[in-house]
């Protein structure tokens, strides 16, 4: 409650995998939310539990167009924007929409935010360090991104998503929060959006063959979607100065060939593993330092990666097998 009334909060990319988890949380908490989606990775299925309950409204809006007079005539407090395909083989399908969606989607909610007043949250990525040469990754860190390759568009895309919210918050025109949010995973991946978790789990489930990109020794550090959400909330209800970037997301580093054989382990799955090409300016080592996280909103992850990968496989066993497959992803 804010003065009495429910907060108001837009989610823009509320019907994605991080989004829709968001929107529950925040309902929870006695928020009045409107989700914001063009469903080009989302879906409404993501958003079954919340569909009819009073506090959620629904409005189907490509962020890259000007947003719809419902939308703008709105007084929001708060404003988080999730919009963007998160997936490399998503995001790289048509990358202008890709770089147009971070650039100027962030724009339309930033206006949106100066308007009425509301905090702003852009949901930023480990991306932005590129292939680091800073292990772990620290916010100072400025990144080692191929501002040329096929990652560009999401990679560059985010990183001038940030650059407009720190000149919003220079000018005070908004007060900003930047997450730089790493490998996140859980409950209502898509099986067919190419990310790691999402094809290593469906695989071994399906006794298909586990594709590993390169030789597996590439590293990421995996954070629980439920830990990650909590730090989300925390890093927009942070009080005080502009507290610059924030990494989220579990310092717990490994190879994806460790990843494999965890998730192997835990299925009992007999699938083979086979080698493919590793796609262009992959990261080879990536894990977030968290100390700011920890410092300033005293959040840390909780779940470790066996036991939310056992819920995340439950999960995939029971609705997010094979028969959620997009045929032309
Ligand atoms: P997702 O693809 O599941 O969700 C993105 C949502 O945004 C989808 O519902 C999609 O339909 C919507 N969307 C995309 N383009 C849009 C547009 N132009 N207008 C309106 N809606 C649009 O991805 P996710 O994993 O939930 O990621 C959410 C956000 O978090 C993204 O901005 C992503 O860059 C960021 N992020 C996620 C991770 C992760 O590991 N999941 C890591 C780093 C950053
Ligand atoms: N990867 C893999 N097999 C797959 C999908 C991805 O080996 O089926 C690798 C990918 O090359 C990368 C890592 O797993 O090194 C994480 O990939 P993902 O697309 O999940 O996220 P990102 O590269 O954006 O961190």
């Amino acid at each position: 409650m804010k003065n009495g009334r429910h907060k108001q909060v837009l989610v823009a990319g509320g019907a994605g995998f991080l989004g829709s988890h968001l929107c529950e949380r925040l309902i929870a908490d006695g928020a009045q939310v409107v989700c914001l989606d063009n469903f080009l990775t989302g879906s409404r299925e993501n958003l079954r539990k919340l569909e009819r309950h009073p506090s959620f409204d629904l409005v189907e809006h490509d962020i890259v167009e000007p947003l719809p007079a419902k939308i703008a005539k709105k007084r929001f407090d708060r404003v988080y924007n999730l919009a963007c395909a998160a997936s490399p083989p998503l995001y790289q399908a048509d990358p202008e929409h890709t770089l147009l969606t971070s650039v100027v989607g962030a724009r339309h909610l930033l206006k949106l935010a100066e308007g009425c007043g509301a905090r702003f949250l852009l949901a930023s990525t480990s991306e932005v360090y590129g292939d680091p040469h800073a292990h772990p990754q620290v916010e100072t860190y400025w990144g080692n991104v191929n501002c040329t390759g096929p990652r560009a568009c999401y990679d560059e895309g985010k990183r001038a998503a940030e650059t407009l919210s720190f000149d919003y918050e220079r000018m005070g025109r908004a007060q900003v929060r930047v997450a730089r949010i790493f490998n996140t995973y859980g409950p209502r991946l898509c099986a067919d959006d190419g990310r790691v978790v999402s094809n290593v789990v469906s695989q071994a489930l399906a006794g298909e063959d586990i594709t590993v990109y390169g030789d597996g020794s590439q590293t990421r550090s995996f954070c629980y979607v439920a830990d990650l959400i909590e730090g989300l909330v925390r890093l927009m209800e942070h009080e005080g100065a502009q507290p610059g970037p924030v990494n989220l997301g579990n310092p717990n580093e490994l190879t994806i060939r460790e990843l494999v054989d965890l998730v192997l382990a835990i299925t009992g799955s007999s699938s083979e593993v086979v080698f493919q090409r590793l796609p262009v300016d992959d990261p080879k080592r990536r894990r977030p330092d968290i100390s700011r996280a920890k410092q300033l909103l005293g959040w840390s992850p909780k779940t470790p990666l066996e036991k939310g990968l056992k819920a995340t496989i439950a999960w995939f066993e029971e609705e997010g097998g094979a028969s959620r497959r997009r045929p032309s992803a």
